[in-house]
């Protein structure tokens, strides 16, 4: 259909879609026309989204998505502090690797966690800075909280390698010892 024929809101809907990874334009068009058609969909979508714009956020310590500020990671594994038993903190490229690599027995219940949702990559402007590693570095400066181990869980991949590599050296720094591993498949 001639794009002057299709209403600005559904043209700005699908452009909001196309922006979701995965998607692609022709399949966000086609999203953008079943929801101007269902509108039952649309009220499920809104209410979804509102809770979500209104609860969830990045928890301040190991940035595992938390809801109302309650973060089921560190409720179960104390990654702010000294308490915690084991002395390693694990890097998450993703968070749903957690329940594989605690199955796998890659990592434990003892481990603290940190999670990145993502990979560095320059060339789409992903620095330190996007992955928040300011704030796992600021764990690391203060000795109470320094882990003796870092395990960074990360695909095989260049922006693997890459986030890979800046890990090691930031532990380096710390005198921290350094373990990577790729995720369980
Ligand atoms: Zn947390």
């Amino acid at each position: 259909m001639a794009r002057g024929l299709i209403p600005a809101p559904l043209q700005q809907l699908a452009r909001a879609l196309d922006d979701l990874p995965g998607i692609g334009p022709l399949a966000a068009d086609r999203l953008a026309r079943k929801l101007a058609l269902t509108p039952a969909l649309q009220t499920r979508l809104l209410e979804s989204l509102s809770q979500l714009h209104e609860q969830i956020g990045l928890c301040p310590v190991c940035r595992h998505f938390s809801n109302n500020n309650e973060c089921s990671l560190c409720q179960q594994h104390w990654c702010a502090g000294p308490q915690a038993p084991n002395d390693r903190v694990v890097v998450l490229q993703q968070p749903d690797w957690y329940e594989t690599l605690l199955a796998n027995g890659q990592i434990d219940d003892n481990d603290q966690y940190f999670v990145l949702h993502g990979l560095l990559s320059p060339v789409d402007g992903i620095g330190p800075q996007q992955l928040g590693l300011d704030g796992l570095k600021s764990r690391f400066e203060i000795t109470q909280t320094r882990p003796r181990r870092l395990l960074a869980c990360l695909e095989d991949s260049v922006e693997g390698k890459t986030t890979g590599y800046y890990l090691q050296r930031l532990a380096a720094g710390y005198a921290i010892e350094f373990e990577l591993c790729s995720p369980a498949t």
